[in-house]
C-alpha cells in the first residue's frame, strides 16, 4: 500500500518526522556555515572602509557599516525623487 503521507499511521508518521530531521539538520548546517563564513565579516569590512574613505561626512552617527550604508542610500533615494519633482516643475 503507498501511503499519503498524511494517513497518520505509524509508518506515515515515521517518514514525516525523518524528512523533519533531515530539513533540521540542513538548518543547522546552513547556520554552521554562515557562522563559519569570514566572507561576511569582511565584506562588511570592506563596506566600512569604502564609507570612511569615500563617503563625505560619513559615518556621522554611531552605528555599523551596514545601517549606514541604508541611511545613506535612502538619503540618495529621496535626493533623487526630490530632484525628478524640481526638474519637472521648472520644465512646465
Ligand atoms: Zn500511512
Amino acid at each position: 500500500m503507498i501511503h499519503p503521507k498524511t494517513c497518520g499511521c505509524e509508518q506515515c508518521l515515521g517518514d514525516v518526522i525523518e524528512e523533519l530531521r533531515e530539513e533540521r539538520d540542513e538548518a543547522r548546517a546552513e547556520v554552521k556555515r554562515l557562522q563559519d563564513d569570514e566572507t561576511l565579516g569582511s565584506q562588511i569590512d570592506r563596506l566600512a572602509d569604502f564609507i570612511m574613505r569615500e563617503v563625505p561626512g560619513e559615518p556621522s552617527e554611531n552605528e555599523g557599516a551596514i545601517d549606514t550604508a541604508i541611511r545613506v542610500m535612502r538619503r540618495v533615494k529621496t535626493l533623487t525623487m526630490a530632484l525628478d519633482v524640481a526638474t519637472d516643475i521648472r520644465s512646465r
